[in-house]
């Protein structure tokens, strides 16, 4: 038979449709609107959380963003007891009524060792996406504690160090990871490059300021992220370089320093600060926003439909 219409899905809304009609072809863009539901899981822990996510229905993606978001305070190794439980409300985004998507988690409480954390996620006017406590302090911490996600210590923050290279005492004011060259260096808090080229036996550094109070630096790579420059915004996790022996450096290994106040902390065991809560100028805003959301994690998964309004904008 003779060909007469050809459909062809461009992206999740929009479907290229060919029709022919007395010999002759024509095509149109068709658009079709997505439609958002709130849904709600829970479960309680028996052996993971990862385990008691599956449990719950939850796709492999939302259950790495709940660990992602308690993550900061809860250690997944340490502190989880069994019969810790949570809550989570996320989106499912479907089209012609069949789900096609997961959207992001929305609120969750999780509930460890009878210490209960709630959570709502919000974006900010900067465009800046958290998951905030209901009183608006950010879940997140304003650094990650390791800039590598592999490689070990091989020299820990000492300030009476005998210096391999140049064998005599001198601090050693930061740590060193043993690593592969070539392993991605990631900024470990928001920033902007305060400094970046060849610093003497420190090699190839970047020195990255975050606001007044703290900076990082980052020594030995063996080259910088392509495009990064002096005054370049760097968020948190981004990668700025790769380790590198550049510099004094016995072999491949990144140096790393953390300055609060000018003085060097060290890195290891410094506490971190919490990232920016909400404004003062966003704070009536999130207090609408979350307490809609939080009203949404109280409500029965049955009556979930019935409350959600897909207009206000999440
Ligand atoms: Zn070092």
């Amino acid at each position: 038979g003779w060909l007469r219409a050809l459909k062809c899905d461009l992206d999740l809304t929009r479907t290229l449709l060919v029709t022919r009609q007395a010999g002759v072809f024509t095509s149109e863009i068709i658009t079709i609107e997505l439609e958002t539901r709130v849904k709600q899981a829970r479960g309680v822990i028996n052996d993971s959380l990862y385990l008691a996510g599956q449990d719950a229905g939850l796709s492999d993606r939302l259950i790495m963003q709940l660990i992602d978001i308690y993550g900061w305070d809860i250690d997944y190794r340490l502190d989880i007891r069994k019969g810790d439980s949570f809550r989570v409300i996320y989106e499912e985004i479907f089209k012609n009524r069949e789900k096609v998507a997961t959207g992001n988690i929305l609120a969750a409480e999780f509930n460890n060792q009878g210490r209960s954390i709630r959570s709502v996620r919000f974006t900010s006017a900067n465009g800046q996406v958290d998951y905030f406590t209901d009183d608006g302090a950010n879940m997140r911490k304003a650094f990650i504690r390791n800039p590598l996600d592999y490689g070990r210590i091989s020299s820990h923050f000492n300030l009476k160090r005998k210096h391999p290279v140049l064998n005599r005492i001198r601090a050693h004011k930061g740590v060193d990871y043993a690593a592969a060259t070539g392993t991605p260096i990631k900024a470990t808090g928001d920033g902007k490059v305060q400094f970046i080229g060849n610093k003497g036996g420190y090699g190839k550094t970047i020195i990255v300021k975050h606001g007044e109070k703290y900076s990082t630096l980052y020594a030995h790579m063996s080259r910088f992220r392509k495009g990064m420059k002096h005054g370049q915004p760097v968020k948190q996790g981004q990668v700025i370089g790769y380790v590198g022996k550049s510099g004094l450096a016995t072999g491949p290994h990144l140096h790393y320093e953390f300055r609060m106040n000018g003085v060097h902390r060290n890195p290891v065991t410094v506490p971190l600060p919490q990232a920016d809560s909400i404004s003062v100028a966003e704070a009536d805003e999130f207090r609408i926003h979350s307490s809609y959301l939080l009203a949404l994690l109280d409500t029965p998964d049955a009556a979930l439909l019935a409350l959600y309004d897909p207009k206000i904008s999440l």
